[in-house]
């Protein structure tokens, strides 16, 4: 593929890749009480992975959704958050609280489309993190067993702009459904033309 080409990904690979991504993750980590998706992309991929995540008869886990934006331009103003990630929305505390306990001693998953520099997924960790460690502080109670795992459909194979931190993470793991060479992924809900989008995604292999 040379590099200015694209990697077309159709709906039917990203629901193939969530399936087998559900699998390992309840062996591995056994099913989270709370998903959060990192929106856009990740909202799509949270569903479907909700889909396998439970079994008949049990309770639909929780998805809260988070919105990120990464900052290319270093500036000071006041809705930057971090160094270069500006939150677009954030938890629902009033309704984890009410109906969910917060997410202390949690078992979570965070999700989202594609890791790239790693930049938002390293912001999306360190505040959940510290989140969950201000809330354990306020009710004087311990957040030790609060576990974050991660899992995106596309790892791009490149140097990192940013770690995720394994003590944060506390047992908890990262999970790439592929892992792709550095190039553009155009994924299906980005599309205004489905069919020619699937085609493209079939001819490559990604169906
Ligand atoms: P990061 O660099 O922080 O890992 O990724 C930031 C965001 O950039 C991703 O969540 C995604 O929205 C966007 N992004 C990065 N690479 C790609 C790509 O190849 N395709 C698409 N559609 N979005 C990308």
């Amino acid at each position: 593929m040379s590099a200015d080409e694209k990697f077309y990904v159709s709906y039917n690979s990203v629901h193939k890749i969530c399936q087998k991504a559900a699998a390992d993750i309840l062996e591995t980590q056994g099913k989270p009480d709370v998903i959060i998706a990192i929106g856009g992309g990740g909202f799509i991929p949270a569903r479907i992975i909700r889909t396998f995540l439970k079994k008949d008869g049990e309770k639909n886990i929780p998805i809260q959704a988070i919105g990120l934006s990464l900052y290319e331009d270093m500036g000071t103003g006041q809705d930057k958050i971090g160094k270069e990630v500006i939150r677009t929305q954030w938890l629902d505390f009033g309704s984890l609280d009410k109906h969910f306990d917060s997410l202390i001693g949690k078992n979570i998953l965070i999700v989202d489309e594609v890791d790239d520099t790693r930049t938002t997924l390293h912001y999306a960790l360190s505040e959940l993190y510290k989140d969950v460690q201000n809330k354990a502080k306020e009710l004087d109670t311990s957040s030790s067993g609060t576990k974050f795992s991660v899992f995106v459909l596309h790892n791009k194979k490149k140097a990192k702009r940013a770690e995720l931190n394994e003590e944060q993470m506390n047992g908890g793991t990262y999970l790439s459904g592929k892992d792709v060479d550095d190039i553009w992924i155009a994924y299906p809900w980005e599309s205004h033309d489905i069919d020619a989008h699937t085609e493209k995604a079939k001819a490559q292999g990604n169906y």
